[in-house]
């Protein structure tokens, strides 16, 4: 792994330095970014957004300061890394706080399950709700961290873009039963139904069906449990916002609120970007951290691709729409006592609402939703005495013939998520609201440019992971690299930042960059 050297660092302020372009600030590109520059190059971040951070950023209002995507860090060692790797130290960046717990599952008959940090606090929770299935447990959890070790460890942090590659792993896959689904392993092992839920819900969080998602992703209940559920202060824009600190340490350049229209390429080598106010910004490289749809079909409209066509786009499977809907209350201090930072509210069904959601296409009555409550353990996010919170309900993307239409579906949907809160978590919440936005998947359409609204770009099945998703660097362009949630691994905080490490394996050191390729 590069480590910064000061030389690389002083060159990385010259002109002469090789030029990276990274077109997009999520934390995939923002990680991606820190990286180059460690490695020496002069880096150029473009975003459309006014603020950094992509998924991870935040929007204010009334005194609410919501964040709008990811909420939970897990795998904090993937974030140490990245920093030390630049030369600096991620704790003195950054205050990460472990919950405790690190979340609470409802259900309809009254059930309240949460999962702890300390194993023996776990275990008794099991016992206490689950005891038939704790032998099951047991075994799901050993199941889990081979996953782990097999899938983040190994291939999640190595680059997947030669066929051998994947090859190499194919015994490890048949082994563990990657064939599997998350669900099918959950049911393998446990039997009561509620049990099966709380082990197998994991993949919607990147953008996957339970039902048919690889079971190499029960792999994050071995990863909770070893290093813990944890929260940023000051909300992942805090995150994203240390992370742009580190780049302009590095004399990176950040330019905010500009869209990237063209990726400029001259036969097959990249030659930089052209933005939609029309400036040329010329580069030695691009990274796009801008889904790989976006990417290969409308930055790169233009030219002929051989396998990352628009016909491969619209035949591929996305991850699910998100309806999200940021509230904040006022005079609510002491209220609703037991409600946490993370808790998720299951409604009456569990694999029918994923068919209607990921198969059916269809916008269901019944939801089962994840309330964030920051305020809980950050104050910063409420004025005082006041709460603020999210609402998300995984709903169908805008893919086929006749999608939700949202302007007509949004309020009467708000409406049935309001009365699920009341009756579910937070009784009478209407009447102290001081502030609302509400995000559909257009929205996630038009402020992300993420294709049919997805949630988290293509979804995380066998075949649209690895080597059959987008790769980190392109096979269609010399000098076109990808991060994010659409390429290897995949989606989720740590994953775009493992993209960021596969990514420093494959780009030379700037020093060698010109030798290489001029
Ligand atoms: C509601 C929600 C909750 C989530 N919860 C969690 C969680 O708790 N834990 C977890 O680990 N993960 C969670 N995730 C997933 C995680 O947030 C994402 O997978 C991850 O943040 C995606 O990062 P990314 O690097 O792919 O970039 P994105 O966040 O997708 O950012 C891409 C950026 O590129 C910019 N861009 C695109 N095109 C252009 C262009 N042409 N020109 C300029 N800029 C452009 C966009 O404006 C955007 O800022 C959640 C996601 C959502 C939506």
């Amino acid at each position: 792994m590069t480590r910064l050297d000061p030389n690389i660092a002083l060159m990385a302020k010259s002109q002469n330095a090789a030029h990276a372009v990274v077109v997009g600030a999520g934390i995939g590109g923002l990680a991606a970014a820190m990286r180059l520059g460690a490695k020496g190059y002069r880096v150029t971040v473009i975003d459309r957004l006014d603020r950094l951070g992509g998924r991870g950023s935040s929007i204010s209002q009334n005194g609410h300061r919501f964040d709008l995507g990811p909420t939970i860090i897990t795998v904090p060692q993937v974030f140490r890394e990245l920093w030390k790797d630049c030369g600096r130290n991620f704790d003195s960046d950054v205050d990460l706080r472990l919950c405790n717990p690190f979340y609470e599952i409802r259900w309809e008959d009254g059930t309240k399950f949460r999962l702890f940090p300390d194993e023996k606090d776990m275990d008794d929770e099991i016992k206490r709700l689950f005891p038939s299935d704790f032998r099951g447990y047991q075994k799901f959890l050993k199941d889990s961290e081979a996953r782990y070790t097999f899938g983040f460890e190994g291939m999640g942090r190595k680059p997947m873009n030669k066929l051998w590659d994947l090859v190499k792993e194919l015994p490890g896959f048949a082994l563990l039963r990657a064939d599997r689904s998350v669900y099918a392993h959950a049911a393998k092992r446990v039997m009561d139904p509620r049990l099966r839920m709380a082990l197998s819900f994991h993949p919607l969080f990147i953008g996957g069906d339970p039902v048919n998602v690889t079971s190499m992703y029960i792999l994050v209940s071995h990863l909770e449990r070893a290093f813990g559920v944890h929260y940023a202060m000051g909300g992942v824009q805090a995150l994203a916002d240390a992370m742009g600190h580190v780049i302009e340490g590095q004399a990176g350049n950040i330019r905010l609120g500009e869209e990237v229209d063209e990726i400029i390429t001259q036969g097959r080598q990249i030659r930089g970007v052209k933005t939609k106010a029309g400036h040329i910004v010329s580069a030695d490289l691009v990274v796009s951290n801008a889904d790989p749809g976006f990417t290969y079909g409308q930055l790169l409209r233009k030219k002929q691709k051989s396998r990352w066509t628009d016909k491969r786009f619209k035949t591929a499977r996305w991850s699910m729409g998100l309806f999200v809907w940021y509230f904040g209350t006022k005079g609510t201090a002491g209220m609703w006592s037991d409600v946490g930072h993370h808790t998720i509210l299951n409604g009456p069904r569990y694999r029918g609402l994923l068919k209607d959601i990921f198969q059916k296409q269809h916008l269901a009555d019944d939801m089962s939703i994840y309330l964030h409550r920051p305020s809980v353990t950050d104050p910063s996010v409420a004025p005082d005495g006041g709460d603020t919170f999210y609402a998300l309900s995984p709903v169908p993307n805008l893919i086929g013939a006749d999608p939700v239409d949202w302007s007509q579906q949004l309020e009467p949907y708000r409406k049935k998520l309001a009365r699920f809160l009341e009756r579910q978590a937070i009784p009478g919440f209407e009447k102290h609201l001081s502030a609302s936005k509400i995000f559909t998947p257009d929205t996630f359409k038009t402020r992300y440019l993420s294709p049919h609204g997805a949630g988290f770009s293509l979804e995380p099945r066998i075949f649209q992971s690895a080597w059959f998703r987008p790769h980190n660097i392109s096979e269609e362009f010399d000098g076109l690299y990808l991060v994010g949630a659409g390429t290897h691994p995949g989606a989720g905080v740590p994953s775009v930042v493992t993209s960021s490490e596969v990514l420093n394996q494959l780009v030379p050191a700037a020093i060698d960059w010109k030798k290489t390729y001029d």
